[in-house]
């Protein structure tokens, strides 16, 4: 995206992408209103909600023997009044696609940064291994986009601060029928949490575990575990035997962390490599793009001067930091007040009559509605397009 955002602004940009192609595992789907918002000032939302997808304006979930509905997004701002369900690949074969559109826009696919090349004590280049041999790219700016386990942000030795999280979740496929209510729901029971994500053909489950059990749930065998998937999604409980083997099932070690400083002299990380989330929300592609956007509004035209300085990259750090940490917070109380707490008690659940009359008030569903379809800080697009605009005479200096 932030290739994307400032190759239109006019700067000359290189993406390094470690695999061949975006089709990979499953890494989250959700595509939110924030996030269609930025699509829609970009120009790109008729063309993105042209591949298939499926739309999600409520959320509701079945705690205990009970159905709550526990967010409307109706009232969210912005012109998309849902979360719009995509797989990923799609969403960045598509951005990859308008990028090329810029003659700035350079996407090298199984080219993996490996290393950051120094002058003095500014970053001023990558160093990355392609199939046809070692690649350095020389850059103004080097950005690190490259996930929770991102490279270059250990090869920087930014201090991280590591948060923790109880949970771990198992990610699988269960299939859908035609006359399942086509909707993404959750499954909250003693002792069990299932959030079944409607991806048209199938379901895409995550089932929720303590951290590091995963072991003991192998070792208890697999039709125990498909009986307790049972008992926990009972509307699922015909198509459990789907689960052929344990490698049907993927293990997300959920982690919380988050860099006390996001940037050196030459170098910025944004989205995960910046800060992993936590699943709860599925808020992380959004939070990744808005941190997109807002390091574009900042960087774009000193770009293009070759004027970056670390005040600019403490400014994005500045701006993404809130609602980063608001939305850490939130996902760390959500895991020890709720999710730890089901996880570890036998005794059936209720919903307590304070709750079901809370959220039986239209307003109180809009809260988290607005939490997980906007976050805490929306951005939008103030990058200008280079095609609407005089280029200046200044060179345009390199970045990733
Ligand atoms: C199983 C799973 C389910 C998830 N579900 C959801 C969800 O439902 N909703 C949600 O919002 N979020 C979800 N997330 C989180 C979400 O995927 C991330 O928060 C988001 O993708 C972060 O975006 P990013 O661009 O920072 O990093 P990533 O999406 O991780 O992208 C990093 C990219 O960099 C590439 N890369 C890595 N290292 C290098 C290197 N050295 N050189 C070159 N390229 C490299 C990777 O191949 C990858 O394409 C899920 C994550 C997982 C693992």
């Amino acid at each position: 995206m932030l290739g994307y955002l400032l190759a239109r602004a006019g700067v000359d940009v290189v993406v390094l992408e470690k695999h061949a192609d975006f089709f990979r595992d499953f890494r989250g789907d959700t595509i939110h209103s924030s996030t269609l918002e930025v699509m829609d000032e970009l120009g790109l939302l008729e063309d993105l909600l042209r591949i298939p997808h499926s739309e999600v304006a409520q959320l509701s979930g079945r705690i205990g023997n009970e159905t709550l509905q526990i967010a409307d997004f109706s009232h969210v701002p912005g012109r998309c009044k849902f979360i719009a369900l995509m797989p990923q690949w799609d969403l960045l074969n598509f951005l990859a696609e308008q990028g090329r559109r810029y003659a700035g826009f350079h996407l090298e696919m199984q080219a993996q940064a490996l290393d950051l090349v120094h002058a003095g004590d500014r970053v001023c280049g990558v160093q990355a291994q392609t199939p046809s041999g070692p690649l350095t790219v020389n850059a103004e700016l080097v950005v690190a986009a490259d996930g929770r386990h991102s490279t270059l942000r250990e090869v920087a030795k930014l201090p991280i601060r590591d948060i923790g999280a109880p949970i771990d979740v198992l990610w699988m496929r269960l299939s859908r029928h035609p006359d399942d209510p086509g909707q993404t729901f959750g499954n909250i029971t003693s002792g069990g949490i299932l959030v079944a994500i409607d991806r048209r053909e199938y379901y895409q489950c995550a089932f929720v575990i303590r951290k590091g059990e995963f072991a003991d749930i192998q070792a208890g065998g697999l039709e125990n575990f498909r009986t307790t998937v049972a008992r926990v999604a009972p509307s699922l409980a015909d198509r459990v035997q789907e689960i052929r083997s344990w490698d049907d099932i993927k293990l997300l070690t959920v982690m919380i962390d988050r860099l006390q400083t996001w940037y050196l002299p030459g170098f910025l990380c944004i989205g995960d490599a910046a800060h992993a989330m936590s699943p709860v929300g599925g808020v992380g592609i959004n939070l990744a793009i808005q941190d997109a956007v807002a390091a574009a509004n900042v960087l774009a035209i000193p770009l293009r001067r070759g004027a970056i300085t670390t005040r600019l990259l403490w400014a994005v750090q500045h701006r993404r930091e809130f609602a980063t940490r608001m939305t850490q917070w939130l996902q760390v109380q959500v895991q020890k007040r709720i999710l730890g707490r089901v996880l570890s008690t036998s005794t059936p659940i209720r919903v307590p009559a304070w709750l079901r009359f809370l959220f039986s008030l239209p307003m109180v569903r809009r809260i988290p509605a607005r939490i997980v379809g906007v976050g805490f800080r929306a951005e939008h697009v103030r990058t200008p397009d280079a095609g609407a605009i005089a280029y200046q005479s200044a060179p345009s200096p390199t970045s990733i």
